[in-house]
């Protein structure tokens, strides 16, 4: 199996490395949305979101936060996402699983700025419903 980011784990492949421990590493994304956008992986290879098992997920997720934190100080941008693509349909590339810290800046170049749409009569209820069953705890 290719993948980029188990070489970048093993230290197949080089990559600017901000943080690893056991289970987590992060380094900055080779082409950036913006200077310093990060990213945070699981060691092991999961392809999406939800194939992590919880555990590893928590330590990715403490991560994140840690590794925001230390984006948002050092780099001092006007705000930041962290988001995580699942799917080719969702931007997804690399298929091991990842979370993205962007640093944003007012009217930089990055877009996420969807046409929202309306729920007809009676329709958000049944998109509702439709979710509710599936929700297992
Ligand atoms: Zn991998």
């Amino acid at each position: 199996m290719n993948c980029i980011f188990c070489d970048i784990v093993e230290k197949r492949a080089k990559a600017e490395i901000l943080y690893e421990n056991d289970l987590v590493i992060s380094f900055l994304d080779i082409r950036p949305v913006n200077y310093g956008h990060a990213l945070v992986i699981p060691k092991n290879h999961y392809k999406d979101f939800l194939s992590m098992p919880k555990s590893e997920l928590d330590e990715v997720i403490k991560i994140t936060q840690k590794i925001s934190s230390a984006v948002y100080n050092s780099l001092k941008p006007d705000g930041f996402n962290v988001i995580t693509n699942n799917g080719t349909a969702a931007g997804q590339s690399v298929f091991h699983f990842h979370f993205h810290i962007i640093p944003r800046f007012t009217n930089d170049s990055f877009s996420f700025r969807p046409q929202l749409k309306n729920y007809e009569n009676g329709t958000m209820k049944e998109y509702a419903e439709k979710i509710k069953s599936e929700i297992k705890l």
